[in-house]
């Protein structure tokens, strides 16, 4: 189970980013489509969702499921001060840009964080805490850094990923499956 609670998503600090920066087609999980950059028709003007405790009977069971691992409050409260998309000049692209980017980042470190219950060799071990420090830094996270990490170690976390391949699990969880 995850213990980092920077993992864990925290709607309450967030400014409903993945209700305008994300797209969704029409489906089973969701009853209609929506471009990215495009404002949930559900989403107040307060950022908050108006129809949360019906979501799945509304026909947004993909809501429901979608988990952004605190990339939202990453970018609104450490980025962004607590502000809104709406009170940006650029209508939040660089907000949207960089919820992209936090998403990825947090993704990586959920994993990262998920291959410590791993039998990991020496070197896979030390790899994991370089990779997972880069993705964590102690003095926080500036636009200028997160678009360097969140572009800059994809290569290096897939060579990870695919190095875990090597290692078996005792009675741990499976090794991550995708850097993506
Ligand atoms: S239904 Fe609610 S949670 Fe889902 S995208 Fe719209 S505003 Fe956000």
């Amino acid at each position: 189970m995850d213990e980092d609670a920077s993992l864990r998503a925290d709607c309450g600090r967030c400014a409903g980013l993945c209700c305008i920066a994300l797209a969704f087609d029409r489906s089973v999980l969701f009853t209609a489509d929506k471009a990215a950059g495009e404002p949930c028709r559900h989403l107040s003007q307060a950022d908050r969702c108006m129809i949360h405790a019906k979501r799945a009977a509304s026909g947004y069971a993909g809501c429901v499921t979608y988990d952004c691992q605190g990339a939202g409050q990453l970018v609104t409260q450490d980025l962004f001060g607590g502000r809104s998309w709406r009170d940006c000049a650029d209508g939040g692209r660089a907000m949207f840009r960089a919820f992209a980017l936090a998403r990825r980042v947090q993704h990586w470190r959920a994993l990262l964080a998920a291959a410590i219950g791993l039998p990991l060799t020496p070197p896979l071990a030390r790899r994991r805490a370089v990779l997972a420090a880069r993705l964590a830094p102690a003095a926080g996270w500036t636009l200028e850094t997160l678009e360097r990490a969140g572009n800059g170690s994809a290569g290096e976390m897939s060579d990870f990923l695919k190095a875990l391949r090597t290692v078996t699990p005792r009675n741990g969880p499976a090794p991550p499956a995708s850097p993506h």
